[in-house]
């Protein structure tokens, strides 16, 4: 019903008039330190487990290679959020990607609020959005043509530039009401991880790998949508702080940890047996490898009637006029497709306006 752009009030407003990445370069991101971007958790060290669970970030850090990373596991918090929307398979596998991506980079920064991750392309699926809130909670959305959509062979629907066209990524931290918004803009003509990667290395000048996957996996469970991704960042100490006799030698960590990284299957990060600690275990047992306290990640939606209700006192009195039927307003979350009903006093309609239901436009 109140559908004319606006996913809901949190939509990112004015991202239409943003400024070139550039220009911004100064007002991006609240910078990653080394030393405090895990100052949140505690470091435990333990063998790997099985057992470690699922809707999870699990930020780890390979010393001896200059490394810290995060993996993100999604199963119930990212088949939920999938299965409502009920979309074709192929803007599923996106959505699922665009989620777990802004977990990704949602939990490796310092700020409490929302940090959106959006899309905007000119292919088929021409927006998906997904929405990050302090301190774990996820959702997510696609705008998609479903003829397009439906027209691709299946080996075109896994190619993400048939699926989204060439566009843009947009990364935008918002920290409410009378704060500033950080964003962040990089091209996108390829898939989210190659985007992200390209974000960290333009515009944070951090040497970064990222891994995204998603897709249908059946267990003994029953079948269901799950994510994953995992992270690698090359943070090497201040020069001349390292050791003389190891400068030599970690000339090599970098390209050793990405031989490392690059061995990960899609299967890998989707796979409910085997737990991210095991999968670290497995890439960088030789160099050493340390994980700190998982954080959890939950899908849930921060709508509610106030700001539904917001959103539609901002269309004009004709257009709120329009939206009445049998005497209602309905109106429907398009992240959660929660619904919620008004009266048309509540819209700020005053009992005689005019229903359009029936009147035409003479
Ligand atoms: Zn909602």
């Amino acid at each position: 019903m109140a559908d004319s752009g606006h996913p809901d009030t949190d939509f990112p407003a004015g991202l239409a008039n943003r400024t070139s990445a550039s220009d911004m370069e100064r007002k991006t991101f609240p910078r990653q330190h080394p030393e405090d971007i895990m100052t949140d958790h505690t470091p435990t060290e333990r063998p790997a487990r099985r057992d470690i669970g699922d809707d999870l970030v699990l930020p780890f850090t390979v010393d001896a290679l200059d490394v810290r990373g995060r993996m993100v596991r999604m199963g119930r918090s990212v088949n939920e959020a999938i299965r409502q929307h009920a979309y074709p398979e192929p803007v599923s596998r996106l959505l699922g990607e665009i989620m777990v991506l802004s977990v990704l980079l949602g939990t490796s920064m310092k700020f409490n609020g929302k940090l959106i991750v959006q899309t905007q392309t000119d292919g088929p699926v021409n927006m998906l959005v997904a929405d990050f809130t302090t301190p774990g909670y996820v959702r997510g959305l696609a705008r998609f043509d479903e003829a397009a959509v439906k027209a691709l062979s299946d080996e075109e629907a896994r190619d993400p530039v048939r699926l989204m066209g060439n566009g843009h990524l947009v990364f935008t931290i918002d920290q409410g009401p009378n704060t500033e918004r950080y964003q962040g803009v990089v091209a996108l003509s390829g898939s989210l991880a190659e985007a992200a990667e390209n974000y960290f290395a333009q515009s944070e000048q951090i040497p970064t790998r990222v891994r995204l996957a998603a897709g249908e996996v059946s267990d003994a469970q029953g079948s269901g949508w799950r994510a994953g991704a995992a992270m690698i960042q090359h943070l090497p100490p201040a020069a001349g702080s390292r050791p003389p006799e190891e400068e030599g030698s970690a000339a090599d960590n970098w390209p050793r940890a990405m031989a490392l990284f690059d061995t990960i299957e899609d299967h890998e990060l989707l796979d409910p047996d085997l737990s991210p600690e095991r999968l670290l275990y497995r890439l960088f047992h030789e160099d050493g490898v340390r994980v700190f306290d998982p954080v959890p990640v939950e899908w849930r939606c921060n709508c509610s009637r106030e700001q539904l209700l917001e959103t539609i006192r901002r269309f004009s009195e004709e257009e709120r006029a329009a939206m009445v039927e049998n005497g209602r307003i309905t109106a429907t979350c398009q992240f959660c497709s929660g619904t919620y009903e008004f009266t048309p006093e509540e819209v700020g309609l005053t009992g005689d306006a005019p229903e359009a239901e029936g009147t035409g436009d003479d």
